[in-house]
Formats: structure tokens, sequence, C-alpha cells
């Protein structure tokens, strides 16, 4: 498997190391490609992503990727809505699992639940008429987006409880509609039991009971807000990862962006990224090293190597270092 390693900025350069200390200690054989993309490539090229970029990219099965800053440009082309359109990894995947031991914003550790968010239209369809007084942002609902992020939905809850919520705001936007309608179909022709939420009772729901929700499907911009905020369930957004999914290629990445606030002092929460080389294993259907990576995470968070945002005194690198430790030594 060829692998496009991608730092970015910020703290992406601190927490990708940490996650490829990882992998390589799960031996597996995997040629790993780094390459530069953001807002460091702009400052010395003037472009944050090139074509050639994307050449390579696609040269590639899989991208592990860290985080980019926005470059202050107004002709800015967006690093990873690029990446996402052009490898046309469609479906948005964000677990929201508690690790051992650590409570988030509720106390609640009682949830497990999957994000499956739609990756390429609605909101972020990029069609955009800007005037002085004035703006529009054309929200782009296809049959065909819906019925395919449908089919992944329904695929992961066939693994899972076998039921999906779908999540809307129909009432109100009459695009949402036809998500909702062909969500439904693909749902009963999988045979996976379904309900549906209007996105704002969910945003409530979510965080009074998020036991509830087994795979909850969304439009891209709801799924944007609801992972964020499902994040805060787990403890912190350095917890959290996700995965970008489509026909052929894979692309993951943490949830959290480049933190410029802490970046360059070593005190970053790598586990996000950590995790995103589970699902990075998942992917690969090597379940062996998907299990290894997440018992040696929740082990090292056992033993309190941990970083300061969710309590711990260790850098980024020594908790690294300590889960990688603890995935050789059960090779
Ligand atoms: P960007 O502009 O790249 O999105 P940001 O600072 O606006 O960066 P995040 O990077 O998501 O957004 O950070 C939001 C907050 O969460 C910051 O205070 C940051 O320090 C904290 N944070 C994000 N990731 C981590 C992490 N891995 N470990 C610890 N704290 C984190």
């Amino acid at each position: 498997m060829k692998l496009a390693v991608i730092e970015g900025d910020g703290i992406g350069k601190e927490v990708i190391p940490a996650a490829v200390e990882v992998l390589d200690a799960l031996c597996l054989d995997i040629e790993k490609v780094p390459f530069e993309l953001g807002y460091g490539k702009w400052e010395k090229t003037g472009a944050a992503i090139t074509d050639k970029d994307v050449r390579i990219l696609k040269e590639c099965d899989c991208v592990l990727f860290g985080a980019v800053t926005t470059p202050p440009d107004p002709d800015y082309k967006s690093v990873l809505l690029t990446i996402r359109k052009e490898l046309d990894v469609y479906a948005n995947i964000r677990p929201i699992k508690p690790l051992v031991g650590i409570k988030g914003l509720t106390g609640m550790t009682n949830f497990d639940f999957v994000i499956v968010r739609e990756n390429t239209e609605g909101m972020y369809s990029g069609i955009e008429e800007l005037h002085d007084d004035v703006s529009y942002t054309k929200r782009v609902i296809t049959r065909k987006g819906s019925k395919r992020i449908a089919e992944y939905a329904c695929k992961l809850a066939k693994q899972r409880q076998n039921r999906i919520t779908i999540v809307h705001k129909s009432n109100v936007l009459r695009s949402d509609k036809l998500f909702l309608d062909t969500c439904r179909d693909v749902a009963d022709f999988e045979g996976v039991t379904h309900n549906d939420m209007l996105v704002d009772s969910m945003a409530y729901s979510l965080i009074t009971s998020p036991q509830k929700y087994d795979v909850v499907v969304t439009t891209n911009l709801f799924g944007d807000i609801l992972s964020d905020m499902s994040a805060a369930l787990v403890g912190s957004l350095g917890l959290a990862p996700s995965a970008n999914i489509g026909e052929k290629y894979a692309f993951f990445e943490p949830v959290h962006g480049s933190a410029p606030d802490i970046a360059g002092k070593g005190i970053a929460n790598p586990i996000a990224a950590i995790l995103c080389v589970k699902m990075m294993m998942e992917w690969c259907e090597d379940t062996k090293s998907a299990l290894i990576v997440e018992d040696a995470v929740n082990h090292v968070i056992k033993r309190g190597i941990m970083t300061p945002d969710i309590g711990g005194r260790s850098s980024t690198r020594d908790v690294g270092h300590a889960v990688a430790e603890y995935i050789r030594m059960r090779q």
C-alpha cells in the first residue's frame, strides 16, 4: 500500500510524526510518500496545493493528513476541499466513542456512535456569488450524492446495530426532502431500521442522550457542526479522528485544526492522529492492527501518559512513544 503523509502546518507537524511512529510499530508493508501542502508551502511557492500535488496524491492509495492553516489570500483554494473533491472521498466518518477513563463535557461515557457526513455537496458546493450588498451560496443536494452516502451509512450500520438516524431540516429547507426521502428508500431497500431527526433537535439530543444513537447520517454542513460538537462528549478535540472515504481513495485526518495557539510547544495531543491510524487499519480490513492501536491508546491513558488538554503532563512525543512501545511489545 502507498500512503501519502502530509504533516501540514502548526500541530500537524507534531501529531503526524507521533502517528507515523505508531504506524511503523505495526510493521506493515506500507510505502510512505511524505510531501508538503498548506500554509508553509504557500509561503514558499505562492500555492498551498498544485496540480502536480494532486497527481502525486492520486498515485497513492490513501492519505494521512495533519492540518493546514489558511493563508491570508483572497484567492486561496482550500487544500482540504480540493483533496476531497479530487479524490472524490464522499463519506466523512467520525466515530464518537469514549476512551477509557476520560470524561467529556457531560461526564457521560455510555455512548458509541458514528457520524456519517456527506462530504462533497450541500453548502460546500463551491457555487457562490459575492456582491457588495448580497452574497449567495448554493446548497446542492443530489439523488446520487444522497444515495451513495445512505448506502455507506447502511453498510456501516450492518456491522453495528443495523439502524441509522437521518438528520435533516426538511421542514424549512426543501432541498433536504430529497436527502431524507433518498436515505429512507436506501435504508428500506437495505433492510436497515431508520428514524429521522431535525438537526436542531438532534444537536440537543446528542448532548443529552448520546446513548440513543448508532449511525447518524447527514448532509455536509450539519455533519461538520454536529461532529465537532460531539467531540466535546469525548473530552478534547485532540481525541477525535476522522476518515474521508471514497470508492478508490481514503483520507485520514484528525478533527482538530492546526491549533496555532499551542503549535511548537510539544503539548498537542497526538491521540486523534493515532486513532486515524486505527481507522486506516479498519479501511484496509486489518481488524487485528486496528484493535491493537485502540488497545494501546487506552493502555497509555490508563497509565496516565497524557497531554495537558486531558489533564496530563506528558508531551506529544512521550504519548506517541508510549503507544508505539506498547504495540512493539505486543507484536
Ligand atoms: P485552525 O485555524 O487550523 O482550524 P484553530 O485553532 O482555529 O485552528 P483547532 O486547531 O481545531 O482550531 O483548535 C481549537 C482549540 O482546540 C485550540 O484552543 C487548540 O489549542 C485546541 N486543540 C486542537 N487540537 C488539539 C490537540 N491535538 N491537542 C490539544 N489541544 C488541541
